[in-house]
């Protein structure tokens, strides 16, 4: 269920409707723009009827059955996340961002919203700015809709530039063999936000390759160019603790800086025993020695919010 009864069972929300002691609405803001941010989650609904999926999915597709907004904040208010970067699911609901919109209306504040467009349609950059006052802040885009020619066409291109003009950013789903394309779009589009989901993947197969990383590394030099560390239970060793993660995070860091390296979850996938979203954000917030409270401070809020919440 998405409605606003049973979002106010939602804990933070309790607290503000008075089962724990009232804080007033300025209050409750102030408490939630201190928390940290997740960069990226997926949620859906099970009620399919009400938000359809893309052709071909059923109900008995989604796994879990059910994650929500509640399920969601249920992980991740415990461990100090009081916002969300909510990513369109490029299978479930493809270019549908209605779920998506609907959940950042019934909990305003909360959610920043990465979308898709389909750029094959006629002006899809006319789509993607009128999806930015819903919250779109950042367009997925990824060779595993159209294959190989996935950043070729004039809507890609017309995208692209619509980036620059509204700061929507290009957000990479992306494997480490795609960076040398991405890295060309880059330099014809120098002045569009641009974020690499997940380490460009960098480990999935349980290697991490050092020219991998040094590609990834490479594109640092596009100052555009964000880096979200996250998705550990697809890389590497892909169960906690992830510290196998750790030097290409600390790589990662020297590259791109701080300012432009942010933590996400990547829930529901990392909360699958024998991951769990507390080990997740562990990882950046216990485990990663050597960088300032300041530093840390911009991988677990102020990046993300600089992005996709500013
Ligand atoms: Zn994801």
């Amino acid at each position: 269920m998405l409605d606003r009864r049973t979002l106010l069972q939602s804990s933070a929300l309790a607290v503000a409707a008075g089962s724990l002691p009232r804080i007033s609405p300025a209050a409750e803001e102030r408490r939630i723009n201190e928390m940290y941010i997740d960069a990226h989650s997926h949620v859906w609904s099970p009620e399919v009827e009400k938000w359809p999926l893309a052709k071909g999915q059923t109900k008995a597709d989604l796994k879990p059955p059910s994650f929500t907004p509640q399920e969601l904040f249920k992980l991740a208010e415990p461990v100090g996340v009081g916002r969300v970067v909510l990513i369109q699911h490029s299978v479930y609901h493809l270019f549908d961002n209605r779920y998506l919109m609907a959940c950042a209306k019934l909990m305003p504040g909360r959610f920043s919203i990465v979308g898709m467009v389909d750029d094959t349609i006629p002006h899809p950059d006319t789509t993607m700015k009128d999806l930015l006052p819903h919250g779109v802040r950042g367009l997925r885009i990824t060779p595993r809709i159209r294959g190989e020619k996935w950043l070729e066409g004039p809507g890609m291109e017309a995208l692209w530039k619509a980036g620059a003009e509204t700061g929507q950013a290009m957000c990479c789903l992306i494997d480490a063999a795609d960076l040398d394309n991405v890295a060309a779009m880059c330099a014809r589009f120098p002045y569009t936000p641009v974020v690499i989901d997940h380490f460009a993947r960098i480990g999935v197969d349980g290697t991490i390759r050092d020219a991998d990383v040094a590609k990834l590394c490479d594109l640092a030099k596009r100052k555009t160019v964000h880096v979200k560390l996250s998705a550990y239970y697809a890389l590497g060793k892909k169960q906690p603790p992830h510290e196998e993660l750790l030097p290409m995070i600390r790589r990662v860091l020297d590259a791109y800086g701080p300012e432009r390296c942010m933590w996400a979850s990547d829930a529901p996938y990392q909360v699958e025993p024998p991951n769990t979203y507390q080990a997740s954000i562990e990882l950046i917030r216990d485990r990663l020695d050597g960088i300032s409270a300041g530093d840390r401070e911009w991988l677990l809020r102020k990046t993300a919010e600089k992005v996709f919440f500013s």
